[in-house]
């Protein structure tokens, strides 16, 4: 016997990125517009609740739209379970049901806790985000990707959940802190390096307008890294293989990371890093020039980003690569720049497995 459930699902969840400066102060009523809840949860991290979490809250009072705020303590050792499972419980207390919506109001972290709530709390509510830093409002934000790690593995644990809307206001990054900022400057850098090679020499020649936050130039920034993530994201959500472009810089960035414990690089510094020793295990391989390797070194040098190696042993950090999630049975796969704005690829495939010998080779040069 034999009994059949049909569930093949059409759905559509495109999604809208609103980029605006100095609308912060109706944002409320812009999402409330939107029609994603009848009650919101702003869900925020310590320092983002008292920048604008209030201020946004006092908002929906004065629209008349019923709101709470949750808070956990800012940083990546919330990313957690825990935190999680506190945030649903105040919810649930809070009276929230299935037709309500979470504002995922903060940064990359508040990003990945806030929608992977909202991805499981009733079995998953609509959500909207708000990114107040630049890595956010540049990379994290758009994608669907959201979680926590484990003791074990970082982002190990999660769901795609994709955003009912993303409101990007500029203006919030002024009260960022400049480390942060320039943090967020290397995955932009990064979105530049493997598609857009006027976006490099744009960032190359406004270097001093970003770091003084032109509110043209950041919205712009903003613009062009929405539509080059959003761009390979709609082309391969699940990174069967286009969307593993992304992770240039990342296969390293991940190892030294994680062999800092998360708190010796900031996760742009080290994707900074990854980025040149990839860019050097390409040259290796014979793709990209060493005029090439120059540029981006010398670029993420100017923002201030860390270029050189930390002083680990080469087996360990090899031996940390094999142990990435991204790796299969432990072969280490590269997504790797042939020049600036295009990526390798062999018959059509963006992840390369790299040989030992070649790596050890980049990261020596990556000590000078
Ligand atoms: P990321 O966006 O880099 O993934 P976080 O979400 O941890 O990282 O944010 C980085 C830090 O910046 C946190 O301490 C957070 O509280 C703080 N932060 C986020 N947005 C702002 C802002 N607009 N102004 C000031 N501090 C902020
Ligand atoms: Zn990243």
């Amino acid at each position: 016997m034999k009994v059949r459930v049909e569930l093949r699902k059409k759905i559509d969840e495109s999604y809208d990125i609103i980029i605006e400066h100095g609308r912060s102060k109706t944002l409320a009523k812009e999402i409330i517009k939107g029609g994603f809840g009848r009650k919101y949860c702003i869900i925020t991290d310590s320092n983002v609740e008292k920048i604008i979490g209030k201020k946004l809250l006092a908002q929906f009072t004065k629209e008349k739209t019923s709101a709470k705020m949750i808070s956990f303590p800012a940083g990546e050792k919330s990313k957690n379970l825990g935190t999680v499972s506190g945030i649903l419980e105040k919810m649930l207390l809070l009276g929230f049901d299935r037709k309500d919506c979470v504002v995922a109001l903060g940064g990359g972290v508040t990003g990945d806790i806030a929608g992977f709530a909202a991805s499981i709390y009733m079995r998953g509510i609509n959500f909207v985000q708000v990114p107040t830093t630049l890595l956010a409002m540049a990379d994290s934000s758009i994608g669907g990707k959201t979680g926590v790690d484990s003791k074990l593995a970082k982002n190990s644990i999660g769901a795609f959940k994709q955003p009912k809307r993303v409101f990007i206001c500029s203006e919030f990054l002024q009260t960022l802190p400049k480390k942060e900022l320039v943090n967020g400057m290397s995955e932009v850098v990064k979105h530049a390096i493997i598609l857009d090679k006027g976006l490099f020499s744009f960032i190359e020649n406004s270097r001093k307008k970003i770091l003084s936050l032109d509110k043209k130039t950041m919205a712009f920034l903003a613009k062009k890294n929405c539509e080059i993530k959003g761009g390979v994201v709609e082309k391969d959500e699940k990174e069967e293989n286009l969307r593993k472009i992304l992770n240039y810089g990342h296969t390293i960035g991940h190892a030294l990371e994680s062999l800092g414990n998360y708190s010796k690089l900031k996760h742009g510094e080290a994707v900074s890093i990854g980025m040149i020793a990839e860019a050097e295990i390409s040259k290796a391989l014979g793709l990209m020039n060493e005029g090439e390797v120059e540029k981006i070194k010398k670029l993420l040098k100017a923002f201030g980003l860390p270029t050189k190696l930390p002083n680990y042993d080469f087996k360990t950090i090899i031996q940390k690569t094999s142990s990435d999630k991204k790796a299969v049975s432990g072969q280490v796969f590269y997504s790797l720049p042939k020049r600036i704005g295009k990526m390798h690829s062999i018959n059509g495939r963006f992840a390369i497995p790299v040989e030992d010998s070649i790596v050890i080779k980049a990261l020596a040069v990556c000590k000078k």
